[in-house]
């Protein structure tokens, strides 16, 4: 079928919307009508060609939610008009990564990622000249219709509006993975979440779940720490004005049991690291750009600080995406105010500027509004406005 999509065809170049071919789904696979999609960090990343050249041409996008229209052989569990959210791994459930239980890691669905292929090494998407276009993460949702493996298409509930469910598969289950699964955070421990954009945003309501008693929000944008103190941050350090170690420091002396970081720089790498007490860990979220590096002071192990990734959530994604669906559904989670902006395929560019310059909160593309759900304007809010 042709759908339109927003088309990465190189680095650095911005995105056009284009009439693309999508081939039906094989065994294993569902095609999916797009309803919306977040627009992450990470899609920017690889358009500005942080992550590696040659992945190109592209379709971006591996956060969104639509409804499934058509299930290829031997699919399970999934029906078409069924909601679902997008799941960026799908685990093989075979190779190590996934027999030890770690299926954010799973090495099958990573190579392929990187591949910009399907499961079976081949692509669904080709251009009008017959040339073959890279998914992104098996999801590539800047388009009206994708073709996914089943195990990226996780149910939700149907009472969960679309545009909302969007956001559950990347910086939900990311932020929400990253407290729970990677750092730990129990009772009144203190949490210092650097970078306050759509991931950041997540961490800081994981962090209030959790019950965490300090939660410090750092970031250079007024509006997203103005959003972090609504969403359950104690405290507010504005980087572009103060020494963000030292406000840190300030507020919780002898340093933090958690920090988080949602940005991917090697100078908030290390302001992680500055702001934990000895023996805590920091947990960098962010994607940094290839070649980065991030250096510590080699003495400071001694007190026993550590520094670990975390990948999706460092947990069973698939699992944990329903779960907050069904919260999200119950009215227990609240994502909406997180979204800072609504757009459509067309603005998705205009969110990447807002991206790369760090204004704004989550953009939300709504895809096909005829299903998404999504209101005529956010409400109000010093963080909220509508573009596109
Ligand atoms: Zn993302
Ligand atoms: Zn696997």
């Amino acid at each position: 079928m042709e759908i339109r999509a927003a088309v990465l065809f190189e680095g650095s170049a911005p995105l056009r919307v284009e009439t693309v071919t999508l081939d039906p789904p094989r065994a294993g696979e569902v095609l999916v009508r797009v309803a919306a999609a977040g627009v992450c960090h990470s899609d920017v990343r690889l358009a500005d060609g942080d992550l590696g050249d040659g992945r190109w041409p592209t379709i971006l996008g591996h956060e969104g939610a639509g409804v499934v229209e058509e299930v290829g052989s031997g699919v399970a569990g999934l029906a078409p008009g069924d909601p679902v959210a997008f799941c960026f791994v799908p685990p093989c459930r075979a190779c190590p990564a996934c027999a030890a239980g770690r299926f954010n890691l799973c090495e099958v669905a990573g190579a392929n990622a990187w591949a910009g292929t399907m499961l079976d090494g081949t692509t669904r998407l080709h251009l009008a000249d017959g040339r073959d276009i890279r998914h992104f993460n098996f999801v590539s949702c800047f388009a009206e219709r994708c073709v996914m493996p089943a195990a990226s298409a996780v149910p939700i509930p149907p009472e969960v509006p679309l545009w909302q469910a969007a956001l559950l598969g990347c910086a939900v289950v990311t932020g929400f993975g990253a407290v729970r699964n990677a750092a730990r955070v129990a009772l009144g421990e203190s949490v210092c979440v650097i970078g306050c954009g759509g991931i950041g945003q997540q961490i800081v309501a994981a962090a209030r779940m959790a019950g965490a008693g300090r939660i410090v929000a750092v970031d250079r944008d007024a509006e997203k720490l103005a959003l972090a103190l609504a969403r359950g941050a104690t405290d507010a350090v504005d980087a572009s004005v103060s020494d963000a170690r030292a406000a840190v420091l300030e507020l919780v002396p002898g340093g933090v049991d958690h920090a988080l970081e949602a940005v991917g720089s090697p100078a908030t790498i290390r302001l992680a690291w500055d702001v934990i007490r000895p023996g805590a860990t920091a947990v960098v979220v962010g994607i940094a750009p290839r070649g980065a590096e991030a250096r510590v002071p080699a003495l400071e192990l001694l007190s026993e600080k550590a520094l670990r990734g975390s990948y999706y959530g460092s947990g069973n994604a698939t699992v944990e995406i329903a779960r907050l669906g069904r919260l999200l559904a119950d009215g227990r989670l609240e994502v909406a105010d997180a979204v800072s902006h609504l757009t459509d395929l067309d603005g998705i560019e205009e969110a990447f500027g807002r991206l790369r310059r760090g204004s704004g909160a989550r953009t939300v593309a709504v895809i096909d509004a005829a299903i998404a759900g999504a209101p005529d304007r956010l409400g109000s809010g010093a963080a909220v406005a509508q573009t596109g």
